[in-house]
This record gives structure tokens, sequence and C-alpha cells, in this order.
């Protein structure tokens, strides 16, 4: 336990921001803060030493995915999943909650595990939350995620009850199974769109002694007014001295707005993703690289990024995509992971200047002005 500790240095004068430390044994975090995926043990198309350079402090892997491929027992034969990939600071994993909901081909939950058929193989696999801990002890981690229940929503409010009430038993059942003093265990607050079911989550598993707390089962297709309505609803009820993390969201704007609700820890497919597509995200909206407009272009994507993709001109980086050249991917998968970064180390500096909420405001004109609202130019 003495290995985790967070710091909450300052809380905005004007919103629910914080501006916060996590300390782990492989170094600290600096919150707010973005953790880039590495879904199989890679951010895609990025290296170790690249991923560094972005800014980033803690990046994540995916239980479900290295279990499955790999094994768990061929990472911790490699050393573990720091030694493996070569990433020398904190790493959180996930529990595979999510990935069975979404991935797996078939999905049943009963009170002793989630079993479900692996998309690589076909096999039948259970995962029972004590499983789920004993995979994420074997691949390393500095923070385990507990076995939720994961259902999709709209969802009738009894199983949405249900699945709420099965998460806490098995946020239970992890955190007893639970061997390792080097690895944090976060428990996952769900309960839907439902605020009275957020909060009686959070209640409970705030009784137990979980190093941080994460809102899961957000970003699942639901309206950003809802997100920010259930994020504010449960990080109410969540002590001020853990961290607080809240899982696959999103983009920048949302970062922002979650921030203001007293969320210090995100992470999210979508610079890395986006960035194989060629959209690019800036300080003044969404850039489609691919886009005849760029063709001549000898601006950088974004003027002031210090990132390698933005010593080239958006017309270079455009004609990479069109011939096909991984390089264009990995240019923009870069800038964006830079750009994530940079815009959290610029809400932490808002943060303890107490000018967060002009801050915001800034950003959210900034991304408005493209010329077409929501669409990438
Ligand atoms: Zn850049």
């Amino acid at each position: 336990m003495s290995q985790f500790h967070f710091d909450l240095q300052h809380r905005d004068a004007a919103t629910g921001a914080r501006r916060g430390v996590f300390v782990t044994p492989h170094g600290p975090v600096q919150t707010p803060g973005f953790m880039p995926v590495g879904t199989q043990g890679t951010v895609k198309g990025v290296t170790i030493d690249q991923v560094a350079a972005t800014g980033a402090h803690m990046i994540l892997g995916n239980t479900y995915h290295l279990a499955l491929r790999p094994g768990h027992e061929t990472v911790r034969r490699l050393g573990g999943l720091h030694a493996m990939c070569g990433w020398e600071g904190p790493i959180l994993t996930d529990s595979g909650g999510f990935q069975v909901f979404s991935l797996g081909e078939i999905n049943k939950v009963t009170e002793h595990a989630a079993t479900f058929r692996s998309h690589i193989d076909g096999r039948i696999v259970e995962l029972t939350p004590e499983h789920s801990i004993e995979i994420q002890e074997a691949l390393g981690s500095d923070v385990a995620m507990v076995l939720d229940h994961v259902i999709a929503l709209p969802a009738d409010p009894g199983a949405v009850t249900d699945a709420m009430e099965r998460s806490i038993r098995w946020a239970k059942r992890c955190l007893e199974y639970a061997n390792s003093d080097r690895q944090a265990k976060f428990a996952i607050v769900q309960g839907g769109l439902d605020e009275t079911l957020r909060a009686q989550c959070a209640r409970e598993l705030t009784s137990m002694d979980f190093d941080g707390y994460a809102v899961g089962g957000l970003s699942v297709g639901e309206e950003p007014s809802e997100m920010y309505r259930v994020t504010a609803a449960t990080t109410e009820h969540l002590p001020a001295d853990h961290p607080r993390y809240l899982m696959g969201v999103g983009r920048p704007i949302d970062l922002l707005e979650n921030v203001a609700r007293g969320i210090d820890l995100f992470d999210c497919v979508m610079p890395t993703r986006n960035g194989r597509n060629s959209i690019a995200f800036t300080d003044a909206g969404p850039v489609k690289l691919r886009n005849a407009v760029h063709r001549e272009d000898r601006r950088p994507v974004e003027q002031g990024c210090p990132c390698i993709a933005c010593r080239h001109s958006r017309g270079y980086i455009r004609h990479l995509f069109n011939a096909g050249e991984m390089l264009g991917p990995i240019l923009l998968s870069i800038h964006n992971l830079t750009y994530y970064q940079r815009l959290m180390a610029e809400t932490r500096s808002a943060i303890e200047a107490d000018r967060f909420e002009e801050f915001r405001r800034e950003k959210i004109a900034g991304w408005d002005s493209a010329k077409t609202p929501g669409k990438a130019t």
C-alpha cells in the first residue's frame, strides 16, 4: 500500500478540477493525465521511446488481449509487461470486462464468471474476478482494475441494477484474491446513467480498501451531456484523496469537461486511431490530412507543436497517406499523442494558476472555430 499514494496538490477555485500526483513504484504520474492505450503491449505504430517523447507518464495494457495472445504466462516469462515492451514508467491494465462485453462472440455472465469465445481462435474462455487479478499480477502492471460487469446501454433498469450489484461483489472478490503490494487496485463504479445507482455503487466501493476509483460504462453511445452529468454525480461520492479514472474517454473536449468534474486520469484510443485515419487534433479542431486542400500546404499540422510530425508540411503528410506509406499513420499518431499530452500539461498549469475555467473556454472556442463545426477540414 505504501508504494502508492495520491498527493492532491491543488483544487481549482471555480470548478471541480484537481491537480495531483499519483506516486507508483515505476514513478509519478502527474494528474490530470492521459494514458496512451497499448492494447497488445504496443501503442500502435509508435516506439516506446516515441511514446515517452510525447510526454506520457503512464500507459495502458489490455488484459483480455494479452491473456489470449501471447498469454500472460508468456508475458511473465518475458520478464513482465514492463520488460516485454520496454516501458519503464507505470502501466495500468484493464480487467478484460469491457473487451469481453465488446469483442467476445458469445458473452454469458453468471455470478461465477464471464464466459466468452476468443475472437482469435474461437476457444471458450472463462474469466472470473480472481482470474482477472491473477492475469494482471502475471503481467506485473502497477495498477490492476477489478473485473466489472459491463452491459450495453440503454438497458432496462433491472439489468443495470443487477450488473452494478454484481460489479460490487466482483470488486470484493478481486480485492480478497489480490496478493501483490506492488500493484494498486482500482475499483470501477457502474450504474448506467442512473445517478442513484452510481451513488450507491460509489458508496459501497469506497467502503472497501481500494487505491483508486474508476468511472466505467460511459462513452458507449450516450450523449456527451449525459456522460458529463453521470461523471459529476459519481465523483461527488468519491474520496478526494484517491485518484479518479474515467475509462475510455475520449475527445479533447471530453477531457476538459470531465477534468472540470473532478477526473484525474483518462485513456482512449482516439489519438492513435484517428491518426491512422489521417485525422490530426489541433487547437483549431480536427484536420483531415487526406483532403485535397492540403495538397500544396507548406504549413505543419500545427504551428508551434514540438513533435516530429510537425517538422514536415501538411502537403508531405497528405502525400504519405495517399501513397499508402506507413510513415503517414505513424507521424499523425505521434502528433495526436503529443497533442493530448500538451493539452493535459496546459490543463495542469491552468489549474495551478486557478484559471482552468478561462482555459477551458478558450480551448473550446478554438475547437469550435473550424469552418464546419464538428467536421474535420
Ligand atoms: Zn505535431
